[in-house]
C-alpha cells in the first residue's frame, strides 16, 4: 500500500493490515485528498491498520472466520470509506466477498458494471420498499444452486442514498429487496436500540439472514455490537471490558463453531 495512507504510517506489525475491499477503496480515496481527513470528534494519533482503532481498543484479535456464501456489494459515498465509524468495513472484515466502489454522479467503475454481469452472482440492491416502483420490490432471497446471492448496499447517509438510488441507471435493472418491518423491528427488540435505522453492517446482517445464513447473521451484529464498545470506549478514554457479555456473545459464536468450549473466556 502506498505511504499516503497514515494508518500505516505507524508501527502496528503489517501483517494486522487487512487488505479487504473497503480497505482498498480507503487507501485510494486517500491518496486522492490533499490534506488528511480528520473525524469530527474521533481520537486522534496512531491507528490500528487492521481495525482503525487505536492500539489499546484494538479489534482485530476479535475479528470472526467463518465461511459466508452471500456476497455484499458497497456502493459507497465519498467521503465515508474515510469514516473511523463506517460499519461497512465490519461487513468486509466478516464477508469474505465483499466489494466496494467509491459513487460519482457522473460516471461508474466498469468493474462494478462487470460485477453486476457476472453470472455467478444473483444481485439484490438493498433499499427500503416506499422509494421503489412495485414491480421490482422482492422480499425474499431465492436460494438456487448456479447463484450466489449479492447484496448491493448504497454506504452512504439518508440523503446520499437517496440521490444514489436515483442517479445510477445501472442499477435501475436489478431487484430491489426491501427489509420488512416485521422483520426489522424484531430486529431492533433483539438488539435493543431504538434508532429508526439501520446502519450497513445491520442491513448487511439482516441480508444474510434472509439468505438462510443465521450464524454469519449473529456473528456480523455481534462483531458490530464489540465494534462499537471499542470505538465508544476509545472517544472516551475509557478501558475495554473484554468480559463484557458482547465479548462473551461474539467470542461463544465462533467458539460454538469450532466446538471447542475452553475458547470462552473464563472470568
Ligand atoms: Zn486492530
Amino acid at each position: 500500500m502506498p505511504a499516503t495512507d497514515p494508518i500505516l504510517t505507524n508501527s502496528m506489525p503489517r501483517a494486522a493490515a487487512l487488505v479487504h475491499a473497503v480497505a482498498r477503496l480507503r487507501t485510494a480515496r486517500l491518496a486522492r485528498s490533499s490534506k488528511p481527513f480528520l473525524a469530527r470528534g474521533g481520537p486522534r494519533g496512531e491507528r490500528c491498520p487492521g481495525c482503525r482503532l487505536v492500539p489499546t481498543h484494538c479489534l482485530c484479535a476479535l475479528r470472526p472466520a467463518l465461511p459466508v456464501r452471500a456476497g455484499v456489494c458497497l456502493v459507497m459515498a465519498d467521503i465515508e470509506p474515510l469514516k473511523p465509524s463506517n460499519t461497512g468495513w465490519l461487513v468486509a472484515d466478516v464477508v469474505t466477498d465483499t466489494f466496494a466502489f467509491g459513487w460519482a454522479r457522473t460516471s461508474v467503475d466498469t468493474a462494478l458494471l462487470a460485477l453486476l454481469r457476472d453470472e455467478q452472482w444473483q444481485p439484490y440492491l438493498v433499499f427500503p420498499q416506499a422509494f421503489v416502483d412495485g414491480g421490482r420490490v422482492v422480499t425474499t432471497v431465492q436460494a438456487t444452486r448456479n447463484k450466489r446471492p449479492l447484496f448491493v448496499l448504497l454506504d452512504a447517509t439518508w440523503p446520499e442514498a437517496r440521490k444514489m438510488f436515483r442517479k445510477s441507471p445501472y442499477l435501475d435493472k436489478l431487484p430491489v429487496l426491501s427489509l420488512q418491518s416485521q422483520q426489522a423491528s424484531n430486529y431492533k427488540l433483539r438488539r435493543s436500540q431504538q434508532s429508526s435505522h439501520f446502519c450497513t453492517s445491520e442491513v448487511a446482517a439482516l441480508c444474510l439472514a434472509l439468505a438462510g445464513e443465521p450464524v454469519a447473521a449473529q456473528t456480523l451484529a455481534s462483531y458490530l455490537d464489540v465494534f462499537t464498545q471499542h470505538y465508544l470506549l476509545a472517544k472516551q478514554q475509557l478501558p475495554v471490558d473484554r468480559s463484557s457479555p458482547a465479548h462473551q456473545h461474539l467470542i461463544s459464536l465462533q467458539a460454538n463453531r469450532y466446538g471447542c468450549k475452553q475458547l470462552l473466556i473464563q472470568e
